[in-house]
């Protein structure tokens, strides 16, 4: 860890592992079992992998697909504009999506994500995220499914980024003395 940066554990694995059994029967209960998970590269890859093997425990046997959204670069503030750098390849008219975030703050990348896909002739969306920073909220989005809401501090681990460092972290952090 660099000079002045701390590490402070929010939630570590068993208490993530608990909340993720419990968001995937949520998800079941209210969307069924046939439903594709569209995970945003890169934090949403270790929630995600958790989440659709929970999904399966709740009887659910879901597609999953990515979409790779620009991200934050090296620093802990948003550019406030979002691109797309890598579509869903298949075609998914007609069917049910999750849409799975690592974490919502402004709310701008999950609602560009779904405004996206909503043009495909989708059946239904439902958005999902890990984490909820709703005091940052810039645009009018509320995730159906939440994980944990956290204050405005910068979290990491568990795929979450700082500077690409931190992704294999177990739990979720926050970062003390972030820049
Ligand atoms: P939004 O578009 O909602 O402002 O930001 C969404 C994305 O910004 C998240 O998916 C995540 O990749 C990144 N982000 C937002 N807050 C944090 C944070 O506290 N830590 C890290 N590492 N990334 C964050
Ligand atoms: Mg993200």
């Amino acid at each position: 860890m660099p000079p002045g940066e701390d590490a402070r554990v929010l939630f570590d694995a068993p208490t993530i592992a608990r909340r993720v059994e419990g968001l995937a029967d949520e998800i079941v209960a209210a969307m069924g079992e046939r439903l594709v998970a569209v995970g945003l590269l890169k934090g949403a890859f270790v929630f995600l992998a958790d989440l659709i093997r929970a999904l399966d425990r709740a009887g659910a046997r879901p597609g999953v697909e990515f979409l790779r959204l620009s991200s934050y670069g090296l620093g802990t503030v948003s550019a406030g504009q979002v691109h797309l750098i890598g579509d869903v390849p298949t075609d998914i008219a007609g069917r049910r999506i999750l849409l799975v975030d690592d974490i919502v703050d402004t709310g701008r990348s999950i609602a560009y994500a779904a405004t996206l896909l909503r043009q495909r002739d989708i059946t239904d969306l439902k958005t999902c995220t890990l984490l909820d920073k709703p005091s940052r909220r810039e645009v009018d989005l509320v995730p159906d499914f939440v994980g944990f809401e956290v204050p405005d501090v910068f979290v990491a681990g568990y795929g979450i980024d700082y500077a690409e460092r931190y992704r294999h972290l177990p739990g979720i952090v926050a970062v003390e003395g972030a820049k």
